[in-house]
């Protein structure tokens, strides 16, 4: 198969420093796009999987699934997109399409098994999948997104991981105006829960370590800030949400937040927090109220597309700290300790200079 050989970042060992590498890229096949990089937003997925915590990375990893392009190339058989195009590329750049979920624009829960952007076997090469931190990347037109144009087109980047996220349980479990709805954990994915719930026209409750944060939170707009290691605030919301969205990435104890769970109500897992035993979740609060604890996957490409539709029509983009390629690994550290406002986005022409 023809390829083309480019410039991209990434990590060849789980404690190493991500730096400039070079892979391989398919020439556009006839349902191809080809993208030109211009911003790629970067998720705690991209760190989790760099150092290999939720083990079997495969290396080198080049990380990014936020990503935001131009379209340079399209081959013979593509009619969704033409050159010059703005479109975005999230979690996901192939599936199956026949089975039961693709037929139901479900592609994130392939009975297959979808093709990740990064670290998932690649069809067409052979080897693993690259992501967005490169020059370049080539999709099939299947998984591209149309980029609203009005918007700030580097905030738009989070919205193709973080925003589909927390968009995806929101309309699951049919927030509207006026659902009582909280967040835990003010990241990249906690601060689109909160534009996108408000957007929903839901009322907004952020849990929070950080006191440091309640001010933004308000700005992001949400209504309340719980901070979840002061007990009377805890119980000044016992019963109260009905859903709850946990963007904590590492293990914690669900408990005290299921007590804030109305009859009926769900609390959705979006980190991959490790197993359940009663230290993270007991079954008492579920049955005493008919509770539920639920996840839920990014979101699939006509939903993904719905989200970003909404966020040109209200105005919605995430909080971005816009950096170097070069600057990823300081981006990394600062990640970790949740210093970031309210995520970073790798400006690409870095990379390409
Ligand atoms: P992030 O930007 O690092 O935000 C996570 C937030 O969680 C932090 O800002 C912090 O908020 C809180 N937090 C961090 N460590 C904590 C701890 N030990 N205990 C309690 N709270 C803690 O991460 P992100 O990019 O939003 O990603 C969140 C998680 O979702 C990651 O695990 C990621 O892999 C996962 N993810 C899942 C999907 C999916 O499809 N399910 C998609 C994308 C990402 P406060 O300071 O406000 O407490
Ligand atoms: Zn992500």
């Amino acid at each position: 198969m023809n390829t083309q050989n480019i410039k991209a970042f990434g990590t060849t060992a789980p404690d190493a420093d991500l730096k400039e590498l070079r892979i391989d890229r398919r020439m556009a096949l006839s349902n191809d796009v080809e993208i030109d990089i211009l911003y790629c937003g970067v998720c705690h997925s991209d760190l989790h999987t760099a150092r290999n915590d939720w083990g079997g990375s495969k290396y080198p990893v080049v990380p990014g699934h936020e990503i935001i392009g131009r379209v340079v190339a399209v081959g013979e058989q593509v009619s969704k997109f033409k050159v010059g195009d703005l479109v975005g590329v999230g979690c996901m750049v192939d599936a199956c399409k026949t089975c039961e979920s693709c037929q139901k624009n479900l592609e994130q829960y392939c009975q297959n098994g979808f093709t990740g952007t990064y670290n998932a076997p690649d069809k067409h090469l052979g080897g693993h999948t690259f992501g967005g931190y490169s020059e370049k990347i080539v999709v099939d037109q299947d998984f591209v997104l149309r980029i609203p144009e009005n918007l700030n087109t580097a905030a738009v980047a989070p919205l193709l991981c973080a925003g589909i996220t927390t968009w995806s349980p929101l309309r699951r479990w049919n927030v509207q105006k006026g659902s009582k709805v909280a967040v835990i954990g003010l990241g990249g994915l906690g601060h689109m829960a909160i534009k996108l719930a408000k957007g929903l026209g839901a009322e907004v409750t952020l849990f929070s370590r950080s006191i440091s944060k309640i001010v933004d939170a308000k700005r992001l707009g949400a209504d309340h800030v719980v901070i979840s290691t002061n007990e009377e605030e805890m119980k000044a919301v016992k019963s109260k949400f009905e859903l709850i969205i946990d963007t904590v990435p590492y293990q914690h104890d669900i408990n005290p937040y299921m007590q804030t769970v109305a009859i009926d109500g769900t609390l959705v897992l979006v980190g991959f927090i490790g197993e359940f035993d009663e230290n993270i979740v007991s079954t008492r609060p579920l049955i005493n109220q008919r509770r539920a604890v639920a996840g839920s996957l990014i979101g699939g490409i006509v939903e993904t597309q719905e989200m970003l539709d909404f966020c040109g029509e209200h105005n919605i983009v995430s909080d971005i700290e816009l950096i170097n390629m070069q600057d990823i690994n300081q981006a990394y550290e600062r990640m970790l300790k949740s210093d970031v406002k309210y995520r970073f986005v790798i400006d690409m022409k870095s990379l390409k200079n």
